[in-house]
């Protein structure tokens, strides 16, 4: 396929409002596509040619861009910088100056979607002291030979910021359409594989293959979570249940083969070189070949320090080494997903926590089995007595549900009403503030959409807010009078002290006294909560209005 057919189909997704006419104009795509290009297409067309769990990233900046746009239309930076600065946005700019673009080739080549993408791997896999030059190098190649729309997008992909309005949700019924299959079943393989490229490529084989997708070593899979609930509610439904601790730090997905183990996040990020002790202690801590899930919690005298520690350690990128010093994590594994080449998601819970037992010499969480409610209770209570968040409560025949809120885990915790919700604006603070953003508008999520529902100034500490400040400084899309919009990348955790109806909010809804609990960074956008959450929590305490 022709790269230019991808980027005038983009230019008219951009140009389309209404979410059905989206995805009908994909879906028709999506059936043109060759196979060798589908996987290519459809990473390409939600803008990132990685699945997040790749060891492959892009990693590029804005500079190198202006750089080769300059290079290769024979001006200046300054050039370029005035461009966008009248045009707005990168892509557009790059689009604008390739029009004035000198000829530097007497043939007319054409690029294709396969060498795009080809290139984008190998900006990916530039290593060493040269590896900058040699990404500049394959940049201003793809610009020399770009037409002015293949530059814009070829823009919008190296800067991770596509802006075409395609998320997965429009992507997933878009597929389905084309190929007549269920839009859960493409959404299943989606939570097993993580990668909207193979999904498809499954559901162009059929119903059949895409029902029958499999679990991989070194490719992460979604992980399963719970629903909020009550331990007699579980105890009249289920009879017996499993009950753990529920740990206060940060989930991981654990893989291993032979030698080779490698973390994942709950963003499905490797972190593997950030927690070099707990892939050891993990890797020395069994023989066998298997993929792992679990919580891993840091620990200072006896007691799990706050869910902010781990994190540290998570995003960690230099200095690894102190901050292992410094910070000791343990893990506590609660489930196995996979164990020499045998996958275990249908096996029930029990089964799997038997198997775990047998193929781990050290740090599986302890469990209570119980049916008995002043048993769990008091299981409850030592769990907060020992500085943890709560207990879950694991139904023994459930299967493991990637991606799922099912009604198969149960989380137990004080009660504490929060929200969280998508930080997409912000305005300055004032006075010793002044230097800083001070408050921030929240956003909810409904369908593909990110709808506000509320502001936040309460509970910012300074230095949440500096560090607050440097993260989303870089990432500003415009301005609008005092508001400041920038890139929705962000979860916050919210406290309030209701839920209100408002007018003045596009989904209906307002929070009264918002209060910033913490910044959800182990969350991604897609899991904050939806404009439905809120209204189910708006009825459940206004029942008369149902
Ligand atoms: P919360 O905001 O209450 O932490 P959440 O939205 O992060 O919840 P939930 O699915 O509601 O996620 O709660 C499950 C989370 O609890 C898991 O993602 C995991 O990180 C954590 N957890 C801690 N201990 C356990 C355990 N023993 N079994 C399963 N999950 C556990």
């Amino acid at each position: 396929m022709n790269f230019l057919f991808f980027a005038e189909l983009c230019r008219k997704i951009e140009s389309i409002k209404g979410r059905l006419d989206t995805i009908d104009l994909l879906s028709n795509a999506i059936r043109e596509v060759e196979c060798p290009d589908l996987p290519i297409f459809v990473r390409l067309i939600l803008g990132k040619p990685f699945p997040d769990w790749s060891p492959l990233k892009l990693g590029i900046g804005p500079n190198l861009l202006y750089e080769s746009v300059a290079y290769v239309t024979g001006r200046n930076r300054e050039k370029v910088l005035s461009t966008l600065n009248s045009v707005g946005d990168l892509g557009r700019a790059v689009e604008e100056m390739l029009e004035s673009k000198s000829q530097t080739s007497f043939f007319s080549e054409e690029l294709t979607l396969a060498e795009v993408y080809s290139s984008f791997e190998a900006i990916a896999q530039a290593e060493g002291g040269k590896s900058q030059k040699e990404r500049l190098r394959i940049i201003q190649r793809l610009f020399s030979v770009a037409t002015p729309l293949e530059g814009h997008y070829i823009t919008g992909i190296l800067l991770d910021d596509m802006r075409i309005g395609v998320g997965e949700g429009n992507l997933r019924d878009a597929i389905a359409k084309a190929f007549d299959v269920d839009s859960g079943l493409v959404e299943h393989a989606q939570q097993i594989l993580n990668d909207m490229g193979e999904v498809a490529l499954l559901a162009s084989q059929g119903k059949e293959a895409l029902s029958h997708v499999r679990l991989h070593l070194f490719h992460p899979v979604r992980m399963m979570l719970a629903r909020q609930g009550t331990i007699s509610e579980v105890i009249a439904d289920a009879g017996t249940i499993a009950v753990e601790y529920k740990y206060d730090g940060a989930r991981f997905q654990f893989h291993k083969q032979g030698s080779t183990g490698r973390m994942y996040s709950r963003k499905l990020e490797d972190v593997t070189n950030s927690l070099p002790d707990v892939v050891s202690m993990l890797l020395n801590a069994t023989d066998h070949n298997l993929i792992l899930d679990g919580e891993v919690i840091a620990i200072k005298d006896g007691r799990p320090m706050p869910f902010q520690t781990v994190l540290k350690r998570f995003r960690r990128k230099h200095g690894v080494a102190d901050a292992v010093e410094a910070i000791k994590l343990v893990p506590n594994v609660f489930d196995i997903l996979l164990l020499d080449g045998e996958i275990l998601l249908d096996q029930s819970f029990s089964e799997r926590r038997k198997i775990l037992t047998e193929v781990l010499r050290d740090y599986a969480t302890p469990q209570l089995v119980s049916s008995d409610l002043i048993e769990i209770e008091q299981y409850y209570h030592q769990a907060l007595d020992n500085g943890h968040e709560g207990v879950m409560l694991k139904l023994p025949n459930s299967r493991y549900t990637p991606g799922m809120r099912g009604k198969d885990w149960v989380k137990i915790k004080p009660e504490v009403d929060t929200l969280d919700l998508v930080a997409i604006g912000a305005e300055w603070g004032e006075g010793k503030r002044a230097h800083v953003y001070g408050s921030f508008l929240l956003a909810a999520r409904q369908d593909d959409q990110l709808v506000p529902v509320s502001r936040v100034a309460t509970g910012l500490s300074d230095e949440q807010l500096t560090w607050l400040y440097s993260t989303l400084k870089d990432e500003v899309i415009h301005s609008e009078g005092k508001m400041i919009f920038f890139e929705p990348r962000i979860v916050f955790e919210i406290g309030y002290s209701e839920i209100q109806q408002s007018p003045n909010y596009e989904g209906g809804f307002t929070l009264r006294f918002p209060r910033f609990v913490r910044v959800r960074d182990d969350k991604d956008i897609r899991e904050a909560n939806t404009i439905g959450d809120i209204e189910e929590r708006y009825l459940t305490i206004h029942p008369e209005l149902r």
